[in-house]
């Protein structure tokens, strides 16, 4: 113990966490104690984990293109999910994020952060074989030796892989067990105070036994942190996948349910980034309060914020789409929806199911896909008067329904596809102030 304390002082001197120190008291002299009392008193003071953080992780050549110092004014969004993460106590961090936003360098900035200042059992549980393996060897390890803190402090060995289960250390006390969701033996293994679902809704929905079928892995899981009681921290994080079967999404329904909203370049209002205001052509974002248009780094270079729909909630939820983050190109995530758009005309939904899921981090619905069938638009129509011209047999109106503005266009179908187009109109006033659509000139035709 001591000869940790002091190998690490220089650069670690919060190393020492209260609960070794407490441990050690026994039979000390009383001004032995007093020092270490004081001591104590002093690691109290945690160094503040983003600042930490920034000061010892290093990206790793394996995993990122941008290597060197780790820093957040490069991923804002991620702050505040990290400090939750990292606050003192316990508590349950549910994070509904797009792929390619961080997620996996939040889970190894966690995992650094204990290990070196609060350690305690901790495991990863990942949807397959494949992923743990990935996320141990690929991901920890070159985290573990390229961290600015002494390498000889971690086991750097590849991580023992034991029926299926990888086994690691992380600084000289805090082991780390990864292991895949259908493993219900390696689940019941040993207490566990820092518990991770990595891809959570890809999780298997009960893991096997040797004889049997064992039950839901995340409940099998969470048992082992009762020893813990309210110092254990769980944190749940995937993409969601389609509506009704995702646990990420149950989860964040129930939680403080944070979006990341972005502030505008031009009047400063905040918003979710989100499709429908996307402008292809130009890869453009509309402000939905002012209506100009920016670029993505122009919207990224603004400070955003997270904001609540349920604050108070005890469990902490955040949620985030691609569009905030720099590792994604706003044109290519606009060429890949064109495509999962055309797919999914011909019949195919594999790909529009992705993009939705791991881009736009939205359940696939068929709520949605039903609200295009003939048969329910044709049940909605309604009686009333109206000029129009002689060749129309259908009358469309599509609807733009913003904060505080209505935008609408109105077509007129005639025989041969012939198509009859009515003036976009604008209305500041909202619902209440709409008059009835069709009721006016037709201004032009094609
Ligand atoms: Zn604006």
């Amino acid at each position: 113990m001591k000869t940790v304390q002091t190998k690490r002082k220089r650069s670690r001197p919060e190393q020492a966490s209260k609960f070794q120190l407490t441990d050690s008291l026994e039979g000390l002299g009383v001004s032995e104690f007093l020092s270490r009392l004081a001591s104590v008193a002093a690691f109290e003071e945690r160094p503040e984990p983003i600042a930490w953080i920034e000061a010892n992780r290093r990206l790793s050549p394996e995993s990122s293109h941008e290597v060197g110092p780790y820093r957040f004014e490069r991923v804002p969004y991620l702050r505040e999910i990290q400090s939750t993460i990292l606050a003192p106590g316990g508590g349950e961090i549910v994070c509904a994020l797009a792929s390619q936003v961080g997620k996996t360098e939040l889970l190894l900035n966690s995992l650094l952060y204990w290990s070196a200042l609060e350690p305690g059992p901790a495991m990863v549980i990942t949807p397959d074989w494949k992923t743990a393996q990935s996320f141990s060897v690929d991901r920890v390890r070159p985290m573990l030796r390229d961290a600015a803190s002494p390498a000889e402090d971690h086991e750097l060995r590849d991580p023992r892989a034991i029926d299926s289960v990888f086994h690691m250390t992380l600084g000289s006390q805090m082991p780390l067990t990864v292991v895949h969701g259908w493993g219900a033996s390696a689940l019941a293994m040993r207490p566990i105070r820092y518990l991770i679902f990595d891809e959570a809704s890809r999780l298997p929905l009960s893991a096997k036994g040797a004889r049997s079928d064992e039950g839901d892995p995340v409940a099998l899981a969470k048992i082992r942190t009762t020893t813990f009681g309210d110092f254990a921290k769980i944190v749940y994080t995937s993409s969601p996948v389609e509506e009704g079967a995702c646990r990420i999404s149950e989860l964040y329904a129930a939680s403080t349910r944070e979006r990341w909203h972005s502030r505008c370049p031009h009047c400063g209002s905040l918003q979710v980034l989100r499709m429908p205001e996307m402008d292809f052509g130009d890869a453009t974002c509309r402000c939905l309060v002012c209506g100009l248009r920016a670029g993505q780094d122009t919207w990224q270079g603004q400070k955003g914020q997270w904001c609540p729909e349920n604050p108070g909630h005890p469990r902490r939820g955040f949620w985030l789409n691609c569009f905030a983050s720099p590792f994604v190109r706003w044109p290519a995530v606009f060429e890949e929806w064109r495509a999962a758009v055309h797919q999914k005309e011909q019949g195919d939904y594999g790909q529009f199911r992705v993009v939705l899921h791991t881009r736009l981090a939205e359940n696939f619905t068929t709520k949605i896909e039903l609200m295009s069938k003939p048969e329910t638009l044709l049940a909605r129509r309604e009686d009333y008067r109206a000029e129009v011209p002689d060749a129309v047999r259908l009358i469309v109106a599509g609807i733009d329904s913003q904060a505080s503005w209505l935008e609408w266009l109105v077509a007129g179908i005639g025989p041969k596809a012939k198509s009859f187009f009515w003036t976009v109109v604008r209305s500041m006033a909202g619902w209440k102030a709409t008059p009835r659509v069709c009721t006016g000139n037709w201004t032009r035709s094609y």
